[in-house]
């Protein structure tokens, strides 16, 4: 067995790469295992993928699966030892128990099965964990990746002086949209918006659920005005958005500003509260409008 190397930090732009990575399905993993067969419209996207990713497939599928972000170079020797496991596992029990499985039991075992292999370490790994943890519903970034990015990107603002912009919003009288059209909607409403604004963000942002129906954006080497414009465009857009002729009732977002740049070094909870306080400017303003300081 050969030696796995640490992570080591120039892997994080391609960890946030891979994390971003939101085509790539459980079934899809499972069709490209040979697990199952692909139809031609997958076959189209498999082959695009190969084109575009070459080896970051393997750390795709990897993520896919397991939920945990490995290194590009590490990902395909890990793949390639899962496959040989499932093959085992097989085997041993006389029928197919899948890629899932093989990976989960793989890598859950991986003390005893890797024994003299430096894989990731532990509490690196769960490091990674915060970084790439995501929300059950909408698919965001959730309030603990979010924190530990947003400590991270405040560390390299204060290291290079680039600023830091923060957007969060909340949207307006969702309570209403829960009574007046039923739980099963409102979450619909939540999954629509975290489609939204995923079109909008670029790779380098992060974009998060941070609670209940309040989200936060963090835009890295962003001035105010242009996160301001930022906030303003997915204003519009999520008005726009339910106001088409296909939903069935209006929704719309407050949203407020926090910027962190060279005159001003904040606390990651600094800048979530002054965000939150000009937030909370916009709902008293009347809402469906962005505040900033
Ligand atoms: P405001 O404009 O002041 O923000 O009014 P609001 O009604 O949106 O504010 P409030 O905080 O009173 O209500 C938020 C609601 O969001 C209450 C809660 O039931 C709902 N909510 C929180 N999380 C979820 C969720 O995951 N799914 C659904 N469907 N509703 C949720
Ligand atoms: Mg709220
Ligand atoms: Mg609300």
């Amino acid at each position: 067995m050969s030696t796995l190397a640490p992570i080591q930090n120039t892997d994080r732009e391609e960890l946030a790469n891979i994390m971003n990575r939101a085509e790539l399905d459980v079934r899809m993993v499972t069709a490209l295992c040979g697990d199952r067969t692909l139809n031609a419209r997958e076959q189209d996207t498999l082959n695009r993928l190969v084109a575009e990713r070459g080896d970051g497939l393997y750390a795709d599928m990897l993520y896919t699966i397991t939920h945990r972000a490995f290194p590009i170079k590490q990902a395909r020797h890990i793949w390639e030892e899962i496959t040989t496991h499932r093959k085992d596992i097989n085997s041993k029990l006389g029928r197919d128990v899948g890629v899932a499985v093989a990976a989960h039991d793989y890598l859950t075992n991986a003390s005893s099965l890797m024994k003299g292999v430096t894989i990731i370490e532990e509490s690196k790994m769960e490091s990674l964990a915060n970084i790439a943890s995501r929300d059950g519903l909408t698919g965001l970034f959730d309030q603990t990746s979010f924190k530990h990015r947003l400590k991270e990107e405040l560390e390299r603002q204060v290291r290079y002086g680039t600023p830091v912009s923060l957007v969060m919003f909340d949207i307006d009288h969702f309570k209403q949209v829960n009574d007046n059209h039923g739980h099963a909607e409102g979450d619909r409403v939540l999954q629509q918006m975290a489609d939204i604004l995923r079109q909008q963000v670029r790779l380098m942002d992060t974009a998060a659920r941070y609670g209940g129906e309040e989200f936060a954006i963090i835009l890295p080497e962003v001035e105010q005005q242009s996160a301001y414009i930022f906030a303003e465009r997915l204003r519009q857009n999520v008005e726009n958005f339910f106001k088409m002729p296909d939903q069935h009732f209006p929704v719309t977002i407050s949203l407020g500003i926090k910027t962190a740049s060279q005159d001003l070094e904040i606390t990651p909870d600094g800048l979530i509260i002054a965000a939150d306080q000009q937030l909370y400017k916009a709902k008293r303003g009347g809402r469906n409008m962005v505040c900033q300081p």
